[in-house]
């Protein structure tokens, strides 16, 4: 058991089981993007950890930018998303693959995707570490995802819980 500020977390997923599931995602994304030069962009802060374990589990030719959004709040959606700043790579006629750290009801995604769809990119494709396919409201694809996992607050690998939390190499799930 670990605390993050007044809440305590339970061990989850294990880093070995993390990077297990990373070396899975990339040989089906060397499949469908070697020799396309993809664009890969990764939603900061949550993303940062997967987004390098993920590139550098990556061979072939692809580029990396880092995008902001809304920032989250506390151990429910907050709803409020901002648009995506930082986006100083042009997407028309490029492969693009977002990365995510978690899709929880599908708010942040369904709002962000379409600025990306107007610039015009060959493919747009969604990466994330973790589904959680119980608490979706706004139904999104999602092409590669790492582990679909239940309803459950979850911490560490570069998830906060308010702030905090980010640095734990392991995923940790509020205790019960
Ligand atoms: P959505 O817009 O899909 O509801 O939420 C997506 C964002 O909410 C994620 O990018 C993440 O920042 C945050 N989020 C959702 N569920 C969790 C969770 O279990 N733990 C943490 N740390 N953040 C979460």
């Amino acid at each position: 058991m670990i605390q993050v500020l007044d809440k305590t977390f339970e061990p989850y997923i294990s880093r070995d089981e993390i990077q297990t599931q990373i070396d899975r995602l990339a040989e089906e994304l060397t499949q469908d993007f070697a020799g396309k030069n993809p664009l890969f962009v990764a939603v900061l802060n949550g993303s940062f950890m997967f987004a390098s374990d993920l590139f550098k589990a990556i061979k072939f030719n692809a580029e990396i930018c880092f995008i902001k959004l809304a920032s989250y709040k506390g151990t429910k959606s907050s709803g409020q998303v901002v648009s995506a700043i930082g986006l100083d790579i042009s997407l028309k006629d490029r492969h693009v693959i977002v990365i995510e750290d978690i899709v929880d009801t599908g708010r942040t995604l369904t709002h962000f995707l379409p600025e990306l769809e107007n610039q015009q990119p060959a493919s747009l494709k969604m990466c994330v570490l973790l589904h959680k396919p119980d608490a979706m409201v706004f139904p999104v694809q999602l092409d590669y995802i790492g582990f679909t996992i239940p309803n459950r607050f979850v911490v560490g690998y570069g998830l906060d819980y308010d702030g905090y939390g980010r640095n734990i190499p392991d995923i940790y799930q509020l205790a019960e």
